[in-house]
């Protein structure tokens, strides 16, 4: 990211203390285990992928300390890259991301298996065993660039339903990965042949605001109830809300900037609708963007990017079947 040309970011959100949570309780630091004893699926709720993502980790913390307990399966509470969010400063809270390496592209075989070292490579082959015996992942994180909350889903027509079926937040969108590296949802555990296991990344909102918080928590309970690990009515969850049924949509091109002089016609935001195609969208040094359907659906704008960096993605509208 082009850090010197980003505007400020508000800040109006505490980072959460992590301090009881950080030894963890099934070998592995910042992961804390309670299984039921009785059949069900093991849900792993995943934090801190990206460590200046920290809503999801206050909505962790908060039901780690209302010592919520599984009905039936297994939960896990994972804090992901405790070392990243360690460094968050808020006067740059752009900047802990990541120590090394985005920790969200390094899920491919190749990364994993490699010789390469890094502390979020290194942290990587750490959970990988828990990431690996997970039925059901929710990979909370949250959003630098003004959007509405979404799921992102991967390519599996698992991680569509179990996206469909959540229900929030009630955008679902399906793509196929980063140029960049392999995302966690798009690990093999999740993508590869039959294994019935699911993951899921939910984009909450903007990353450091009260809302943010409201929508992961809502995605998280409603995951617990859907799973049947926690009842309707568990007191430690907020009350399910009435949505409008899920909007699906197929991500069919991801803009890639390929100059430093990336710019939008004018100041989109996620969740934008395009009506028209062949729309001028931006320019890309000389180079035109313009939408390739009606109703193209803009993913996460990125207003800033640098070159070699995403910039937008199209989503088409999936009628659901
Ligand atoms: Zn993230």
């Amino acid at each position: 990211m082009n850090s010197e040309a980003l505007p400020s970011f508000a800040v109006d959100l505490a980072p959460p203390d992590l301090t009881p949570w950080r030894v963890g309780n099934c070998g592995v630091p910042g992961f804390t285990s309670f299984d039921s004893d009785l059949p069900g699926p093991h849900v792993l709720l995943l934090c801190l992928i990206h460590g200046n993502e920290f809503a999801g980790a206050v909505v962790l913390d908060q039901l780690l300390r209302a010592r919520f307990r599984p009905l039936r399966g297994r939960v896990t509470f994972g804090f992901a890259n405790l070392a990243a969010f360690d460094l968050f400063d808020p006067k740059n809270p752009t900047a802990s991301r990541y120590v090394e390496l985005d920790l969200n592209r390094v899920w491919s075989p190749s990364a994993l298996n490699s010789h390469d070292r890094s502390l979020e490579l290194e942290r990587a082959r750490e959970i990988r065993p828990i990431i690996e015996s997970a039925d059901i992942l929710l990979d909370l994180h949250s959003m630098l660039w003004d959007s509405d909350p979404l799921i992102l889903c991967g390519p599996t027509p698992s991680g569509l339903a179990l996206g469909a079926a959540l229900g929030t937040p009630n955008l679902v969108v399906a793509d196929h990965g980063h140029q960049n590296g392999s995302r966690l949802i798009d690990h093999l555990a999740f993508t590869g042949q039959s294994n019935g296991r699911t993951a899921i990344l939910v984009e909450g909102g903007p990353h450091w605001a009260a809302s943010t918080v409201e929508c992961l928590r809502q995605a998280v309970a409603a995951a617990l109830r859907l799973t049947g690990l926690a009842a309707d009515n568990d007191p430690r969850l907020p009350p399910a809300i009435t949505s409008v049924p899920p909007r699906l949509a197929q991500v069919t091109k991801a803009i890639t900037a390929t100059s430093q002089e990336f710019r939008f016609m004018k100041p989109f935001r996620g969740g934008n609708i395009i009506p028209y195609r062949d729309t001028l969208i931006a320019r890309d040094g000389k180079r035109e963007i313009r939408t390739d359907y009606d109703n193209c659906l803009l993913v996460m704008p990125n207003a800033h990017p640098a070159r070699g960096h995403l910039a937008v993605r199209m989503a088409k509208f999936q009628d659901r079947k």
